[in-house]
């Protein structure tokens, strides 16, 4: 059997990295995330927006 298939491998491209967008409110910084409990990694802010 062989399973070397260019649409099998798009299928499973992002399995378990579902990263979102986000955009600081305090500083502005944009960055790339995932899961409940985000801060901003430059000041450490919780307070974000998503930009999905
Ligand atoms: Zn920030």
């Amino acid at each position: 059997m062989c399973f070397v298939d260019s649409s099998t491998a798009d299928s499973v491209d992002m399995s378990g990295t579902a990263m979102s967008g986000y955009e600081c409110n305090a500083c502005g910084n944009k960055f790339k995330g995932m899961g409940s409990k985000l801060s901003c990694p430059t000041c450490q802010s919780t307070d974000l927006k998503k930009t999905d």
